[in-house]
């Protein structure tokens, strides 16, 4: 089964989403979370942000907290409902972290954020910054080892 993230409903454009949220909002398709003004996430965010080379300011991350979550992740941590396509239908799903905005991520909190979805999150929109659309996470920034991987070592740590 093909699924495409979607992170990546910017392929059907923001105006989509824009249009919808006149109906239910975007935070039906994942964006969630509020402002983390915490010195750590925003230096670590900009460590991140430059670690990729991002273009301009280092995007605002919305932080879930635990207790906010609805649901459990893939990886058996806290998540939130968001919305994939899955061979052209959206379906519902529970995820950690999601993209969707191109200033803006959203990332349930870990004790340790070097663990969270931060990293995966922003190079989701590290590439959509680029037109680079990559919701099966094929190229070589995702692979063990590569960018999304060493992005940890520019982390501050719990
Ligand atoms: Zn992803």
């Amino acid at each position: 089964m093909k699924v495409r993230t979607v992170n990546l409903l910017v392929m059907l454009g923001l105006a989509s989403c824009l249009a919808f949220a006149l109906l239910a909002g975007c935070a039906l398709f994942g964006v969630r979370g509020k402002p983390d003004s915490s010195a750590a996430i925003r230096s670590d965010t900009a460590a991140i942000w430059a670690f990729y080379g991002g273009l301009g300011d280092a995007p605002q991350v919305l932080i879930v907290e635990p207790e906010e979550s609805t649901c459990t992740a893939p990886t058996g941590f806290p998540g939130f409902e968001a919305y994939v396509l899955v061979d052209d239908r959206f379906m519902r799903v529970c995820r950690e972290g999601y993209t969707l905005l191109p200033d803006r991520v959203s990332v349930v909190r870990r004790p340790d954020m070097r663990t969270s979805a931060l990293r995966h999150e922003l190079m989701h929109l590290r590439f959509i910054q680029e037109g680079i659309i990559d919701p099966g996470h094929e190229r070589p920034e995702w692979r063990p080892g590569g960018q999304v991987d060493r992005a940890r070592d520019v982390m501050s740590g719990p």
